[in-house]
């Protein structure tokens, strides 16, 4: 055992330990490197009498700017990690809830003859070659009634993903009514009394081949204006079609229309055979844009025959949400539909 005594020489106080004599601050030095050693010492023992779990613990608590230095380096290699996950977690669930494409059509002149019902073996190959590879909407100037009466009945509610009547104002989705718009409501009841009237009076001067009834059509979201009168017969739909090709009886009106009311906010489009459709700005068929543009589609295609400035598909054809087809008949839609679906 070591031998330990103290005393002083001169009034400085002295150490003997194991036969050295140390100053005070020598002695002082030598105490605090002994606690240190015995403090490590005691560290050591414990450690080597616990578990590998215990160990770690132990090391922690000793350690415990190194332990937090080790997990924050485990925690840095993790983020890239987690970041890769889910990343491939939103692309697997984009590939399964997202819809690739969608196709549009117009009905009149575009899936039908004009006024005609639908073929067939037109909705067939649209039902059974592109509806398994692509959604199916419908979006015509008519309202829902002539739209279902030239799709074969109001099952096109069902057949059809999406169904846009009067534009997109009456919309429908699955079979159920997603949306509503009343141009009653929009311009106000004196404007379109005035505009009316004014319309009614223009007509009354027009000399056609036949004229019947019909001359103003009211419904939810446009006004139709139609010079020989809906109510007449097919053949006087011909007839009236061919007349105002030659005469651009409805061209005329159009410009008439735009130089009478220039601050209506109203537009004016020649659709179908023997009509001109008036509707506030902005409500012409990319209104229906907004519906399918939430629904997350990659690609909106829209088929129609009217894709010229003044026809009723112009807007919807150049908007750059969509790519646009310009088709000169209902075949020339399957044949277009048979290239790009590559069917
Ligand atoms: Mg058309």
């Amino acid at each position: 055992m070591e031998s330990r005594c103290h005393g002083r020489i001169n009034s400085n106080r002295f150490h003997v330990i194991g036969g050295k004599a140390l100053t005070e601050f020598n002695w002082q030095k030598a105490m605090i490197q002994s606690r240190i050693m015995e403090k490590v010492q005691n560290v050591g023992d414990r450690i080597n009498s616990q578990s590998w779990l215990e160990q770690i613990r132990t090391l922690a608590k000793e350690r415990s700017v190194t332990s937090i230095l080790f997990m924050l380096l485990i925690g840095f290699c993790c983020i890239p990690i987690f970041i890769g996950l889910v990343g491939a977690t939103f692309t697997f669930l984009g590939f399964v809830f997202v819809e690739e494409l969608i196709c549009l059509f117009d009905v009149d002149g575009t899936l039908t003859i004009p006024r005609q019902r639908i073929l067939p073996a037109t909705e067939d190959f649209l039902l059974n070659n592109v509806k398994p590879k692509a959604t199916l909407g419908l979006v015509g100037g008519s309202d829902l009634n002539k739209i279902a009466e030239q799709m074969g009945g109001m099952d096109v509610l069902e057949k059809f993903d999406y169904v846009f009547a009067e534009n997109g104002l009456v919309a429908y989705k699955n079979g159920k009514l997603i949306g509503r718009m009343n141009i009653q409501e929009h311009v106000g009841e004196e404007k379109l009394q005035t505009f009316i009237n004014y319309a009614l009076g223009y007509m009354s001067k027009l000399i056609l081949p036949v004229k019947r009834g019909t001359f103003i059509e009211f419904r939810d979201g446009l006004i139709n204006v139609c010079p020989v009168g809906r109510s007449c017969t097919q053949s006087q739909r011909d007839q009236f079609a061919a007349f105002d090709q030659e005469h651009g009886i409805r061209e005329k009106f159009v410009e008439d229309l735009k130089k009478q009311f220039p601050d209506l906010g109203l537009k004016f489009s020649i659709g179908g055979q023997i009509s001109i459709d008036v509707f506030p700005e902005g409500w012409d068929k990319t209104y229906a844009l907004r519906y399918v543009e939430k629904d997350g589609f990659k690609e909106i295609h829209f088929f129609g025959d009217k894709t010229a400035p003044g026809g009723n598909d112009h807007e919807i054809f150049e908007d750059a949400r969509t790519f646009g087809h310009t088709v000169t008949s209902p075949d020339d839609t399957i044949d277009q539909l048979k290239q790009l679906l590559h069917l």
